[in-house]
């Protein structure tokens, strides 16, 4: 049961009205996002950044085109290392195949590294509703388990907390006596997952890069936890979307370098653990069974419709930490998985069930901060524009802005009616104008919402046209010596 402040299913407005309110989360937010993208920046101009762009954006690109023969050729791979491959076309059959592996191998106990795909498919709520044990083992997803909330960033998932809300998590969940000493912090959390490590029969994690050519999982990341939950417990399972693949080790190797610069500004994570297979004879570790899943839930789909750009996206959450409405609401405000730009584009693609989430391609000022960041240069403009259009073609515009944007076209197809128009919009903002001061306090609804948060400036008196005709008319005054 969800405990975050911003209540997920609540309708769109009232979750971003909430964030706006919530003043912790402010301070939590440019904390870290601008943190991260400083970070970003250095670590992107340390090196020829635009040609690592580039190179990444050509090898994704080359996946996409070629997707059914690299799944295949992973498939292959992966079966020849001694692992299994398992098919998902939604989010119900890759919980059903999990729970499967989990039963014939007799699992009571699962630890996970962070993966946003099982969040996407809701995989820890139906591995607990199977009365199995699942413990998440990164460190910012155990304190959000802990307080019951869903990450809020794709990279940082506890990005919306302040050290003084993990300190009261860590009192209340775990007795720890108050300290906002991290290094303590960190201590008391890591005793109790290394009893769930030793414990465990599962590991899954999610997969930044799968390798088709070796047929190998990575996952990149900066705490340990990563390695034991691939290598510790008996199975290991690896739940990845099926456009999270690169051709060859190279590709991999290029692709680590864009995700580790661009997410946290590092030239490489502290962590990148590999799996190609079972453990094999005289390893001294790994599992003794490999299981890979590659989820589509909707994704063909989005290829089908004309969205297949962002599946380009290696999850590194540049995006996030630019973008001026994620810094203002934070994640859970987008009431998705994925939030920020991406999420905005790919949430209401997704069959997932977000609350209003053919709001989320209008949460965004379109100022293009989201594509500059962005390793792979998704336009994530240009799609949240192409969903916009879509909504309107699709006939689900709300009805008033479906008739103003009708008399809109209708006054600029006529010279006369545009010249119309704005002599009345001057001369009427101009007269409220000046009974109000100076600027327009107040306008009606639904102009409304735009006067409640800011004033209104009048329209000029003259137009562009007249100041113009006028000016002409001076200069032949002068050049007939009038
Ligand atoms: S869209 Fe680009 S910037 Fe955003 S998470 Fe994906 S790769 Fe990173």
């Amino acid at each position: 049961m969800a405990t975050s402040t911003i209540d997920l299913h609540a309708p769109y407005k009232e979750r971003v009205k909430l964030a706006l309110q919530n003043l912790h989360l402010k301070t939590a937010l440019s904390r870290s996002t601008v943190r991260l993208s400083s970070a970003r920046v250095a670590a992107m101009t340390a090196v020829d950044g635009q040609r690592l762009r580039d190179q990444t954006r050509q090898m994704k690109e080359y996946v996409l085109r070629n997707l059914p023969d690299l799944l295949e050729e992973l498939e292959r791979n992966i079966t020849a290392n001694g692992g299994h491959v398992h098919w998902a076309r939604d989010a119900s059959e890759a919980q059903a195949i999990v729970l499967e592996i989990a039963r014939q191998a007799n699992v009571q106990k699962v630890v996970k590294s962070k993966s946003m795909v099982t969040e996407e498919i809701h995989l820890n709520q139906a591995l607990e509703e199977a009365g199995l044990k699942v413990v998440e083992t990164d460190l910012g997803e155990y304190i959000i388990q802990l307080a019951g909330e869903p990450p809020s960033h794709i990279v940082a998932p506890v990005v919306h907390k302040r050290l003084e809300d993990i300190s009261a998590v860590f009192q209340e969940k775990l007795d720890m006596p108050p300290t906002l000493d991290p290094e303590q912090m960190c201590a008391i959390a890591r005793a109790r997952l290394r009893q769930e490590f030793l414990t465990a029969e599962m590991g899954i994690s999610g997969v930044n890069f799968a390798i088709a050519e070796t047929g190998t999982v990575c996952i990149v990341t900066n705490e340990g936890n990563g390695r034991m939950v691939t290598s510790m417990p008996r199975v290991y399972v690896a739940v990845m979307g099926i456009e999270k693949l690169v051709p060859t080790v190279e590709d991999a190797f290029l692709q680590y370098q864009a995700l580790c610069r661009s997410s946290t500004g590092q030239q490489c994570s502290v962590y990148l653990s590999l799996t190609s297979g079972p453990r094999r004879e005289g390893d001294v570790d790994g599992p003794e069974e490999f299981h890979v899943v590659l989820l589509d839930n909707g994704r063909s789909d989005m290829l089908a419709r004309g969205y297949g750009e962002a599946l380009l996206c290696v999850r590194c959450g540049a995006c996030l930490n630019v973008c001026p409405v994620y810094r203002e609401i934070g994640g859970h405000a987008y009431g998705s998985t994925y939030s920020g730009p991406i999420g905005a584009v790919i949430s209401p693609l997704l069959p997932a069930q977000v609350t209003n989430a053919e709001k989320l391609p209008h949460a965004s000022s379109l100022c293009g901060a989201c594509r500059d960041a962005c390793p792979v240069k998704i336009d994530l403009p240009r799609l949240l524009l192409d969903l916009r259009s879509d909504q309107v073609e699709a006939n689900q515009a709300p009805w008033l802005e479906r008739q103003a944007m009708e008399i809109f076209v209708r006054t600029m197809s006529s010279r006369r009616s545009y010249e119309n128009a704005g002599k009345l919009a001057s001369l009427a903002s101009n007269t409220m104008a000046a009974l109000s001061g100076g600027n327009l306090k107040f306008m009606p609804p639904p102009l409304s919402a735009w006067t409640q948060s800011r004033d209104f400036p009048p329209f000029a008196k003259k137009s562009f046209r007249e100041l113009w005709a006028e000016r002409m008319a001076r200069r032949r005054t002068i050049q007939r010596g009038g």
